[in-house]
């Protein structure tokens, strides 16, 4: 993905102006994401109908590359969709729902485990009645979170649930955690059992359960137990494997409830609550773009950006340019944090050594040149050297290190020139 963007980065690069074709581009790109996060396809285009119209319409964002400013666009709008309701889960009787091998049962103890520590009384039962196994899941994972299981000598899922129901009220508790028993594919019987059930305890929740590596199929899924029992939240499990959980987006859009937390490991501490810039994040595979334009808009003059930016794009880097990078990178903070959230050329840079302690020798350094100097750096000789390094209070050996720096710093923007022209690239995280 990087690599589509960068090529589309290097195509639009430092021009302010933007045509309708280059937005096509880009968003050709970020349509092939979003299918590659297993977005449902349906789902992907009404999305990019959406932000294609905020695009035409809108100003492009101020400080940072057209690229930049739609894939900000887009970021924006996916997160916005994500996003809504606060992750709080309604007290009373909460069902889960779900194919089997989703996550429930871990799911129900991870959940458990989060409203216990909240302070809240905390139930748990299992209708799973055809599956023993499932249900001494379920009552070993009560045990280690410490919350009651309820267990009843009962064959029938409605039953269970009544009386768990009877019981958790009588016992004062906040929640009662209901499983159920799953299928391997969607079946007429599971969903007249779930209706059943749904409607003798007419739970406070209904939370479908879904695993982020189900790719397109979760939605057809979630569309069917949607109709069966009206869902009012959604849990994505399984965010830490390789899946880019795309089914938020589509179970979301498609849907329109919740998703309310996220399954990150198999203990019962690998629940997370939803972040839905997160997520969109991770569904376009993107560093932290937006802290980094943020902080760009922050610091960087647009004209300063604009010359720099293009500056890099020919390959023309000099001294004087050095001095403002240092200055720039020092009013950002931290160099390896502003590093990593350069995606895809972040780690290229990381092999520049800056050390920050030594910026203000640098520029000091640098400061001591002539204009001619740090516009052709070759010129400096021996006798110039020691010149500058007495004009800054330094060594010659310092004024050697400066250069030397520079001449990595110009290597690295070489190569991140080859980066953005289509050359290989590292591998990304994401
Ligand atoms: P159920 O059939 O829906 O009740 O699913 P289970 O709760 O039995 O889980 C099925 C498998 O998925 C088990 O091996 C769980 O440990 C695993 N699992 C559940 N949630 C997660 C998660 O968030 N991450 C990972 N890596 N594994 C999970
Ligand atoms: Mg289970």
């Amino acid at each position: 993905l990087i690599e589509r963007f960068n090529k589309s980065l290097s195509k639009l690069s430092s021009t302010r102006k933007i045509t309708e074709k280059q937005v096509n581009d880009v968003l050709r790109e970020i349509r092939t994401a979003l299918l590659e996060a297993d977005v449902d396809y349906d789902v992907a285009k009404a999305f990019l109908k959406r932000v294609r119209e905020r695009v035409l319409t809108e100003d492009l964002k101020k400080n940072i590359s057209p690229t930049d400013s739609i894939v900000l666009t887009v970021y924006e709008e996916l997160t916005n969709i994500l996003g809504g309701e606060k992750a709080d889960i309604k007290k009373g009787t909460v069902l889960f729902v779900g194919l089997q091998g989703t996550g429930k049962t871990t799911t129900i103890g991870k959940v458990a485990h989060f409203l216990k520590n909240q302070g809240f009384k905390v139930a748990v039962a299992s209708t799973d009645v055809r599956r023993p196994a499932a249900m001494l899941q379920l009552e070993k994972l009560a045990e280690r979170v410490g919350v009651p299981y309820y267990r009843f000598d009962e064959t029938s899922p409605v039953s269970i649930a009544v009386k768990s129901k009877e019981r958790a009220l009588k016992e004062g508790m906040d929640y009662l955690l209901l499983d159920t028993a799953g299928r391997l594919h969607v079946d007429e019987e599971l969903m007249q059992e779930l209706k059943q059930i749904k409607e003798a305890v007419k739970p406070s929740e209904v939370l479908y359960v879904a695993d982020a590596m189900q790719g397109q199929e979760a939605l057809r899924v979630a569309k069917v137990f949607h109709e069966t029992v009206p869902l009012t939240g959604v849990i994505l499990t399984k965010m830490d494997g390789d899946a880019r959980g795309g089914v938020a987006l589509s179970v979301k859009s498609a849907i329109g409830v919740p998703i309310k937390f996220v399954g990150v490991g198999e203990k019962i501490e690998d629940l997370e609550v939803f972040y839905p810039d997160r997520i969109a994040q991770r569904i376009l595979g993107l560093g932290d773009i937006q802290s980094l334009a943020e902080k760009a808009q922050q610091v960087i003059p647009e004209d300063e950006a604009q010359v720099l930016a293009t500056k890099i794009m020919r390959g023309e880097f000099d001294l004087e340019d050095m001095l403002k990078q240092i200055r720039f990178i020092k009013s950002m903070g931290p160099l390896d944090k502003l590093l990593g959230m350069l995606p895809g050329i972040g780690a290229q840079l990381k092999n520049v050594k800056i050390d920050e302690k030594k910026f203000k020798k640098t520029e000091a350094i640098i400061l001591s040149m002539t204009k001619e100097e740090r516009k052709n750096p070759k010129i400096i000789n021996m006798s110039r050297k020691v010149r500058i390094a007495k004009g800054s209070g330094t060594t010659v050996g310092d004024v050697n290190k400066v250069l030397k720096e520079y001449e990595e710093m110009k290597k690295a923007i070489k190569s991140m020139r080859g980066l953005l022209s289509g050359g290989s690239l590292p591998k990304f995280p994401f």
